[in-house]
């Protein structure tokens, strides 16, 4: 592991002058789950990590008028186990429950976890230098893609590994970007950027920026959202394919629906196509089969991941269902 310095800022305004500042390689470390192990591989490098733990007010769950601020530096067992999440969020629960191992979410942050990079097991090989890596080549195009993207790949397929990024962009939330020259407000969909955008990184974080906080706005009458994960073992793995699905329903029939996918693209991939196709009819199996066949037109599926054209079908069925019942 390569020498770094390290900061330990206490305050927003320290922190957002402290990144506007540095001339060094800046990594921002929450949780470390992720950060140390790619400073221990060399897959990233950082002349100065800036440790966010004591930075007060980056920290909690707090209810406000128009929905629910979580701080970037909250830990993912926070929010599994918070009452208002539960009552009001039940998908961003299960999302939360879904993700790793209690251990990990312990440690990790709900920034660290909207954050992260990548798992595609080229990128992460220190010896393999990628396209993120300032590359040529996307080395899972032509080799092995078994756990790769089907949408939006564009020169670079893996997929974006978080489970909450999908359950909190179907319940539209925002993202506060902080830096010193104050705070911006995005949809948190709008946050993540595809390869043809920026191969290097998965979000629209600049130098000096960093992720401050999401609101989740208040849940609407007669609201549902469900969040289902398939993986490839019954024990903590990432999702080969997840559905976050959330809308208004009543009587069977979707008067709106969000569908965000995780594991399909390199970012959270939102289905828009499938939305079009619920919205207003009655849901049956036969409607769910139509609209996964309508979002799947936009697929590319690579040579060892045609599977996952069936896992949209059946993690959207299977989200659907369970909410129009
Ligand atoms: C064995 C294992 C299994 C896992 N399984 C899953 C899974 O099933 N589902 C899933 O979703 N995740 C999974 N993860 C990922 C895990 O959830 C993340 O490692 C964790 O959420 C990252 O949180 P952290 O606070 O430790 O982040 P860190 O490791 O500190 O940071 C992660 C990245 O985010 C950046 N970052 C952190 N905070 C901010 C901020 N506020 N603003 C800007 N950038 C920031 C860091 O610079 C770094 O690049 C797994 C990880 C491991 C090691």
């Amino acid at each position: 592991m390569r020498e770094f310095k390290i900061a330990e800022p206490r305050t927003v305004d320290e922190l957002a002058a402290l990144l506007a500042e540095t001339q060094e390689t800046t990594a921002l470390m929450a949780g470390g789950t992720d950060l140390i192990d790619e400073l221990k591989s060399g897959v990233a490098t950082a002349g100065l990590v800036v440790d966010l733990q004591k930075v007060a007010g980056l920290n909690g769950i707090a209810a406000e008028k128009d929905g629910l601020r979580i701080g970037a530096m909250t830990r993912v067992v926070e929010l599994a186990e918070d009452a208002a999440v539960a009552r009001n969020y039940p998908s961003l629960k299960q999302a939360a429950l879904s993700l790793a191992t209690p251990q990990l979410r312990n440690v990790g942050t709900v920034g660290g976890n909207l954050c992260q990079r990548p798992r595609c097991w080229y990128y992460r090989d220190p010896q393999v230098v990628c396209r993120k890596k300032g590359g040529h080549n996307c080395f899972a195009f032509q080799g092995r893609n078994k756990y790769h993207g089907i949408f939006g790949g564009s020169g670079c397929f893996i997929v974006f590994p978080s489970d909450l990024a999908p359950a909190l962009i179907s319940l539209g939330a925002k993202a506060t970007v902080g830096s010193s020259k104050g705070d911006k407000t995005v949809p948190l969909e709008q946050f993540y950027a595809l390869p043809d955008i920026n191969v290097s990184r998965e979000n629209i974080l600049e130098k000096g920026q960093f992720l401050k906080d999401v609101r989740v706005p208040a849940p609407k009458a007669g609201q549902k959202a469900s969040y289902v994960k398939l993986k490839e073992r019954g024990t903590w793995d990432f999702a080969l394919v997840s559905a976050a699905v959330a809308g208004v329903v009543k009587d069977g029939v979707f008067s709106e629906i969000a569908v965000v996918m995780g594991g399909v693209a390199p970012i959270p991939w939102r289905l828009k196509k499938a939305e079009v196709v619920l919205r207003g009819k009655l849901v049956t199996d036969a409607l769910v089969r139509q609209a996964a066949g309508a979002a799947l037109q936009d697929a590319s599926p690579l040579r060892e991941n045609g599977f996952k054209a069936d896992l949209v079908y059946a993690a959207l069925k299977e989200a659907v269902l369970s909410l129009a019942a």
